[in-house]
């Protein structure tokens, strides 16, 4: 067409114009033999998304048997997300107040801007030489209560990870292979945290080496599960405690309770960890580090998820003079752990929670959900309890099929939000931290419809 246009204007060039043309028709022909998708894919244009049903055969198919079950009756396919919202293929918004990985916000483009920047870098490992990982060590140190006396990190990929590195560093300096978790606890997939997370026991399944405390248990509670440990010839190598006691139905510890579990698990001889996989990053809008603000003075400092915002870094905070008691140290690596790439993207979240002066945003939103979830609660009777820490709010209701209805029924209308506890009767609200008041507002309404439907 265009060089039809151009001869009839040039008719003298017309024959230099038009030299190209069987060229021209053969290309086209040959888009027209691939086809209009296959050519754009081909052009690296995006794909249109499968039939959400196809995809979750697919899944199935391939991944089903070990991977855990999707969320939601009716299942979100996501193609993107922006701030605290998700959006779907079909270009539908859901208003996430499930997610605590995007701690800043789904895709915050100082992180994602950190990220690519380095990737187009240099992608590499920790026995190089590279300033942002010690940067990012430096900082996390910083940020810890110097009574801690925090001084070494070990970057990894996972919150198991890190939890795996503690009980195995714990473990080998104690010389005990016993452990002390909260009832339904969850720390990770690995092979020995695995035993330590009651929370995905099997039927019938049960660790003798780990024993376990109720969730209103303190000092006494350890007291008693340490003894059990030392008579089965155990011992306690270490405590581990999410102070959020999330899987357990949102419990959050007073500090006196957690100063009492911390005491009792150092006169069993124990270690203390405090997994801050879950609380960590100023989700309980005090501190950074939930631990900090209760008081207490771990012997390592797990942490994970928020970390990079969504790109894969973890960490094992602890003492050198502990370290250096186990066999192993200095022989300790993990490939990807602290990568380049995820150190960019530690100091950009850590940068964000500063600049953005997340953690007392997240005091003022996170007292504002509990006053209208309280609210709530008094104009509705299968509301057991409101329990919260920050942005990490538990709404117990009186049946765990009313609260999976309810996941549902707000699912159905665009807002998400998750279920925890042994009965699963504990709604989970646990947003991103960038969460705001007209946020609260339009999840209050939605629970308020939700409990009416169901
Ligand atoms: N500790 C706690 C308290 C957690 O909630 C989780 C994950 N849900 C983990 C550890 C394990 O982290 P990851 O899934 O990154 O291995």
């Amino acid at each position: 067409m265009i060089s039809a246009w151009r001869a009839t204007r040039y008719p003298e060039n017309a024959g230099y114009i038009q030299a190209w043309d069987d060229d021209s028709w053969r290309l086209l022909e040959l888009i027209g033999d691939v086809g209009c998708e296959r050519f754009s894919e081909e052009l690296g244009a995006a794909r249109p998304a499968a039939p959400t049903d196809a995809v979750i055969k697919r899944r199935s198919d391939a991944v089903g048997a070990m991977l855990t079950r999707l969320s939601y009756s009716d299942p979100v396919h996501v193609a993107r997300g922006e701030g605290v919202w998700l959006v779907d293929v079909d270009g539908r918004r859901l208003l996430d107040a499930y997610n605590n990985v995007p701690v800043v916000g789904h895709c915050h483009p100082r992180v994602t801007e950190a990220v690519v920047r380095q990737t187009r870098l240099l992608n590499t490992h920790a026995r190089y030489v590279y300033e942002p990982l010690v940067e990012l060590a430096e900082r996390l140190l910083a940020s810890m209560p110097p009574a801690a006396r925090l001084d070494s990190v070990m970057f990894v990929n996972s919150g198991s990870e890190a939890n795996d590195i503690a009980w195995r560093i714990a473990s080998g300096v104690t010389g005990c292979d016993g452990a002390i978790v909260t009832q339904h606890a969850y720390h990770g997939v690995t092979a020995a945290i695995a035993n330590l997370s009651p929370e995905e026991w099997p039927e019938g399944f049960d660790a003798p080496h780990v024993a376990r405390i109720p969730v209103d248990g303190g000092g006494e509670a350890v007291a008693a599960a340490a003894g059990g440990l030392s008579e089965a010839g155990h011992g306690v190598a270490a405590t581990f405690i999410d102070t959020g006691l999330t899987s357990d139905g949102i419990h959050p510890l007073t500090p006196e309770r957690l100063a009492a579990i911390e005491g009792a698990t150092r006169r069993a001889g124990g270690l203390f960890v405090a997994d801050e996989v879950q609380v960590g990053y100023g989700r309980s809008g005090e501190h950074l580090w939930t631990f900090a603000h209760l008081g207490v003075t771990p012997d390592f400092v797990t942490l994970g998820k928020p970390m990079g915002n969504g790109y894969p870094v973890a960490a094992v905070v602890t003492r050198r003079e502990i370290v250096e008691g186990f066999a192993f140290a200095r022989r300790m690596f993990s490939t990807f752990g602290g990568n380049p790439v995820a150190a960019q993207a530690g100091l950009a979240v850590l940068d964000v929670i500063r600049d953005e002066r997340i953690i007392p945003h997240v005091k003022h939103v996170g007292e504002l959900l509990q006053l209208r979830l309280g609210e709530l609660k008094t104009r509705h009777d299968e509301i057991v309890a409101v329990r919260g820490l920050g942005l990490l709010v538990g709404v117990q209701l009186d049946d765990p099929g009313r609260a999976k209805a309810v996941v549902d029924a707000m699912r159905r209308r665009g807002v998400l939000i998750g279920r925890t506890g042994p009965n699963e009767d504990v709604l989970k609200i646990r947003p991103p931290l960038v969460f705001d008041d007209e946020h609260v507002a339009v999840l209050l309404a939605t629970l308020a419809e939700a409990l009416d439907a169901t």
